[in-house]
């Protein structure tokens, strides 16, 4: 969809159901090309204020008292508003972010199944009594925060506004979404659906611009009562830190090193196809991607070899020409991969995909790429590329296959590939990860299973019904009465 067709206008914000404009811009970049295509709004600390009292206003007004059927109705609404605009969406996103049309219109369609879903739950989460004393009796209520402060990065826009907006939503708290300055603009497009479909005034606050500024301004608000932040290790330290200033509760979606373990019994006819895409989805600017793969030394070679025959076929172009890959967010973001990608030992690259011909110039293209040499401490395998790089790595046995998974300071995502039953349970145990998937990778990411990670992948859950929890405070209530 042409930047100049679009239904709302990416150099305003949604403030208290008001859209204005910013007083200042950024530039919005079609990652595919090179070029400027537009203006964002570049929201300050000032604009920060404005959206968290709108918000508070809209907490303690119609949307505050507003059921909990009423609250999923709305959601509901929402979602098939934005299946109706999936194509467009996709278009958004596709020229936005660089990221294959097929790839765009799925998250669109994720970002509907948020709505739908949590739409759904919002009635449905319900508190306990609990057996106490002679003369009392006591139960639990699950309240809102109140003012939640949600903080996006720009791999998958509409995903994680739509898992984290949708569950804080639809147990009644007042939203205020900074998106990431790269890619805002499906949030804004998602903020026009919302308040077309009757979400009342102030109830979802959408400020675009940068991190440091509007971002910063957001985690250090003390009017905001919740954060969720999906990004960086590094920011993430920066938005904890605000959030023990003020003594909040944060969740912290971040990145990832997951393995596939692959063992020597596996189906690797099924597994091939999920070995290579969990690696080379979104142009491996994924914190779920797959970047290790561990294989029992001997299929090890067989593995690297399948492997490599799939990325000899991968192509990579245009969003919109909707190939294997498109290009990257960045220029910055391809320099920071072509750096990693530096650092292979020399005979280490087992194969490249190909950028195609008519890619243009400007656009931020990286080949994809199999690395087998780079050993389990090497930095190929330890640190988040954040690019379409895989390292194929061989092992000797359950205790080394795990020792080697379990290695890294991250853990969000795990995968086993064996058809022993038993070896299955056990490595869904040993494995340190949030999710851990058994002979298969993902499970098409449904919206139904909660999400997050361990150590340095960061904590507190989201997706699922588990996140209305993580959404919601417990009160408990203890009545004497004799
Ligand atoms: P980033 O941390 O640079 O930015 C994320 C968001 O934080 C952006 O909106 C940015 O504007 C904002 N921000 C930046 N500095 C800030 C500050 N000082 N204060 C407050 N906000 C600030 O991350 P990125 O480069 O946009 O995204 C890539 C990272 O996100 C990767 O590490 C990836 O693994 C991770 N990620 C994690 C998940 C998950 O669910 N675990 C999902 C997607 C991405």
């Amino acid at each position: 969809m042409p930047i100049d067709k679009l239904w709302f206008d990416p150099a305003e914000m949604l403030i208290g159901g008001h859209w204005r404009p910013a007083s200042a811009t950024l530039p919005i970049e079609d990652p595919s090309t090179g070029s400027e295509i537009g203006r964002l709004g570049r929201g300050e600390a000032a604009d920060i204020d404005e959206a968290v009292a709108a918000a508070e206003a809209a907490r303690q007004g119609d949307w505050g008292r507003m059921t909990a059927a009423e609250r999923g109705r709305i959601l509901a609404r929402i979602g098939e508003a934005v299946l109706a605009r999936a194509d467009d969406l996709a278009q958004i996103e596709a020229t936005d972010v660089g990221k294959p049309l097929k790839q765009a219109r799925a998250d669109a369609i994720a970002l509907a199944r948020y709505m739908e879903f949590y739409g759904g739950a919002a009635d449905k989460v319900m508190g306990e009594t609990i057996p106490y004393l002679d003369g009392y009796t006591v139960y639990t209520l699950r309240e809102p925060h109140g003012v939640t402060g949600h903080i996006v990065p720009w791999n998958y826009p509409m995903q994680i506004v739509g898992r984290s907006v949708g569950a804080a939503l639809a147990m009644g708290n007042a939203c205020v979404l900074k998106p990431a300055e790269e890619a805002s603009l499906t949030a804004l497009a998602f903020a026009r659906i919302v308040e077309e479909a009757g979400l009342p005034p102030g109830a979802l606050n959408v400020v675009p611009g940068l991190g440091e500024e509007a971002g910063a301004a957001l985690s250090g608000h003390p009017g905001v009562h919740h954060l969720s932040f999906t990004g960086s290790v590094a920011v993430g330290r920066l938005i904890q830190t605000a959030a023990a200033r003020n003594i909040v509760p944060v969740t912290l979606e971040l990145g990832g090193k997951s393995p596939q373990v692959v063992f020597a019994d596996a189906d690797l006819d099924a597994a091939l196809p999920f070995l290579v895409n969990a690696g080379i989805q979104n142009a491996g600017q994924t914190c779920s991607a797959s970047s290790r793969i561990l294989v029992e030394r001997s299929r090890y070679a067989e593995v690297v070899e399948r492997m490599a025959e799939r990325y000899r076929a991968l192509k990579v172009g245009r969003a919109l020409d909707d190939l294997d890959l498109g290009p990257l967010i960045s220029a910055r973001q391809k320099e920071i991969v072509e750096g990693f990608l530096a650092l292979a030992p020399e005979g280490s690259v087992a194969a490249t995909g190909t950028i195609v011909g008519d890619a243009p110039e400007g656009g931020h293209y990286v080949a994809p790429t199999l690395l087998a040499g780079p050993g389990p401490d090497h930095p190929l395998a330890q640190d988040e590329i954040f690019g379409p790089a895989q390292v194929v790595i061989p092992f000797d046995g359950e205790d080394e296959a795990v020792a080697i998974a379990n290695g890294t300071d991250y853990g969000l995502v795990a995968s086993v590939w064996t058809e022993n039953g038993g070896r299955q349970m056990r490595l869904a145990k040993r494995l340190r990860a949030g999710q851990v998937f058994v002979n298969n990778y993902g499970a098409g990411g449904g919206v139904e299973l909660p999400f997050g990670g361990v150590g340095k992948s960061g904590h507190g859950r989201e997706k699922g019904f588990e996140a209305l929890y993580g959404f919601s405070v417990l009160k408990t209530v203890a009545a004497r009465h004799g």
